[in-house]
């Protein structure tokens, strides 16, 4: 057994912890993947880190030793004491207890006033990961990176290239805001209780500004939205079916030739520029 396993299971015996599956309790146990999670956040003093369930304390320990300050929030009360306990050696943390969805982080984040970067660090709650990132990308809360562990799948589809099957709305929303990577795939024996799914860390760095002009950015989700939806469908099809822009299949047509996109292309062929000019045109 090696250390971080000894420590995870000697807390989890001390306060007598059962992982709860539904709220997507898998604790990591290898040294090596928590030292690239934080290596890869680029984790240095004058960062304001954000973790998301930190569960027992093992991820948030490391990020003390090398942030400024570590704001963490946890929605099982059992894990509380148990991180106070853990983290007892720093005091450059604060815990909050309530679920990461319903947290007014834009409030949070200037009530610290942080003047250095702020960087979202966490081994997810899977459960969640669609909607956490949503907010942690949409509230444009002024963070510099993410960088989280996620279902492999999952990582998957945000880094997907167009063209394949896991090139998605995921991807597309995600690119919208930043550049995602994979920076490690992790294997399910790293965690007890061992999760069903292999894992992979992610790193996403946020744009300082979009890598496209979107005139009206809701109806741009919108259609790329529609667009997946009918996957199989040509991007013809998929436009005049969305019911967004009337079915004048030649209107449509001439606006595709005019942003040299080819009326029977899918929707996965294109790129997020290729949407960008289409909904721009689109929306005339
Ligand atoms: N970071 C720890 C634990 C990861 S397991 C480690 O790497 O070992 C996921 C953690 O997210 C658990 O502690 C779980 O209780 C917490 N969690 C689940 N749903 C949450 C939510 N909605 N808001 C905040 N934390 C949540």
């Amino acid at each position: 057994m090696n250390n971080l396993e000894n420590k995870t299971r000697t807390i989890i015996k001390k306060f007598n912890i059962k992982a709860n599956k539904r709220l997507g309790q898998n604790f990591l146990i290898d040294q090596n993947v928590l030292d690239t999670i934080t290596e890869e956040g680029e984790v240095c003093k004058d960062d304001l880190v954000i973790e998301i369930g930190p569960g027992l304390g093992v991820l948030t320990a490391e990020l003390c030793k090398k942030a400024g300050r570590v704001v963490a929030i946890e929605l099982d009360r059992r894990f509380i004491d148990i991180l106070e306990d853990v983290l007892s050696e720093y005091n450059n943390y604060k815990i909050i207890q309530g679920d990461i969805l319903n947290i007014d982080l834009k409030g949070l984040v200037k009530e610290f006033n942080h003047q250095g970067d702020i960087k979202v660090i966490a081994n997810l709650p899977y459960y969640i990961t669609t909607p956490v990132i949503f907010k942690l990308l949409e509230e444009e809360l002024g963070i510099k990176s993410i960088v989280i562990m996620v279902q492999k799948e999952v990582a998957q589809r945000i880094t997907a290239s167009p063209g394949g099957k896991e090139y998605g709305a995921l991807t597309i929303a995600v690119a919208y805001y930043g550049d995602a990577n994979i920076v490690l795939h992790v294997p399910s024996c790293s965690f007890i209780p061992k999760p069903e799914v292999d894992s992979s860390v992610i790193k996403i760095e946020i744009h300082n500004n979009p890598v496209i002009d979107v005139v009206d950015k809701k109806l741009f989700f919108k259609v790329v939205r529609a667009s997946f939806t009918q996957r199989r469908k040509t991007i013809l099809n998929s436009i005049a079916n969305s019911g967004l822009f009337g079915e004048n299949k030649s209107d449509i047509k001439s606006i595709l030739d005019s942003v040299g996109i080819k009326e029977n292309q899918r929707p996965e062929e294109l790129s997020i520029h290729d949407f960008a000019r289409l909904v721009n045109k689109l929306n005339k």
